[in-house]
């Protein structure tokens, strides 16, 4: 185990729990101690830390620091298998993957969701992609959930990155409302409630907009446009009454009046995907 920060140290421990000898490494030294006194080896170098193991795992700060632990490294992983949990990029998971390739190693690319003391039980998630995650299944298994997103090393931080921005995107469009909510007086943890309670209507919805993309048939999912057009109007003056933000909302507005104009007024919500750049 390379990298011993809060998650680095949580994964090294599930390891340990599940009686794995574990060798772990970490560039400040003391970050190794308490593993060392739960039964990990610690190594003085990553080098020594990837000799005594076949598969290799890393969690560090991110995609720079994983480039110098690598460099450093080198020749050493020859015939290792890699996994890399570093939050990153798809194209450096991609990189990563050629540059352990070069030196014969294996590489398998993984992204966490969740926070460390999850870690070993199924509210930690785990991202694998890559040709070697199937024979490793089994002890990565050992994590948390486990999902593997196919053999290009890039699909687990394509995933990652497509999640993690719809927790934002959400989110940010939650604390808008909020301040809306608020400025009106409303009891803005009762409003959290209900809306968190009316997110399961949302499930279905999101796959007949994926299904309605792919095939490019747009029925009128949330109503035709013309009269979500309409609605816009409300929930935009009503936003800016108010002094709250409504940048989202005017996009939202201009994309369904330009879909109106090109002669699409009676397709739904979905159809705006064909404006988008
Ligand atoms: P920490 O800050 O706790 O640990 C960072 C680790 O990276 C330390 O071991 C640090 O070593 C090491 N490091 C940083 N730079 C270098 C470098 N140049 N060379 C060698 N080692 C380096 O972070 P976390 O453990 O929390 O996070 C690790 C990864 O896990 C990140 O990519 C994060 O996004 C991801 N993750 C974390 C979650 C969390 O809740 N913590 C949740 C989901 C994903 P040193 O001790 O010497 O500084």
């Amino acid at each position: 185990m390379l990298g011993l920060g809060e998650m680095g140290s949580a994964i090294a421990r599930a390891f340990l729990a599940h009686g794995y000898r574990t060798t772990v490494w970490n560039r400040t030294a003391s970050k190794a101690v308490p593993l060392a006194e739960a039964g990990a080896v610690a190594a003085p170098t990553a080098a020594e830390a990837v000799a005594a193991s076949p598969l290799v795992v890393m969690c560090l700060l991110d995609g720079a620091a994983v480039d110098e632990v690598l460099s450093a490294l080198g020749d050493t992983v020859e015939g290792k298998v890699l996994v890399n949990l570093t939050s990153g990029s798809p194209a450096q998971a991609r990189a990563n993957e050629r540059w352990a390739n070069e030196r014969g190693a294996r590489y398998i690319d993984g992204k966490i969701m969740g926070d460390p003391p999850y870690v070993g039980t199924p509210n930690a998630r785990f991202l694998f992609s890559g040709t070697a995650f199937e024979a490793h299944e089994e002890t990565l298994s050992l994590l948390g959930s486990v999902s593997y997103h196919g053999e290009d090393a890039g699909a687990a931080a394509v995933e990652f990155l497509a999640q993690v921005a719809m927790g934002y995107e959400l989110l940010l469009g939650f604390l808008h409302t909020l301040k809306v909510m608020r400025s009106e007086g409303a009891d803005i943890i009762g409003f959290a409630d209900r809306f968190a309670a009316s997110l399961t209507a949302y499930q279905p919805l999101l796959t007949s907009i994926a299904k309605a993309i792919e095939s490019r048939e747009y029925p009128p999912d949330l109503g035709p446009l013309d009269v979500q057009a309409a609605l816009m109007d409300d929930l935009i003056s009503h936003r800016e009454s108010l002094g709250v933000e409504a940048v989202r909302m005017r996009e939202t507005r201009q994309l369904m009046e330009r879909r109106i104009a090109d002669g699409h007024g009676g397709q739904g919500f979905s159809s705006l995907f064909e404006l988008l750049g």
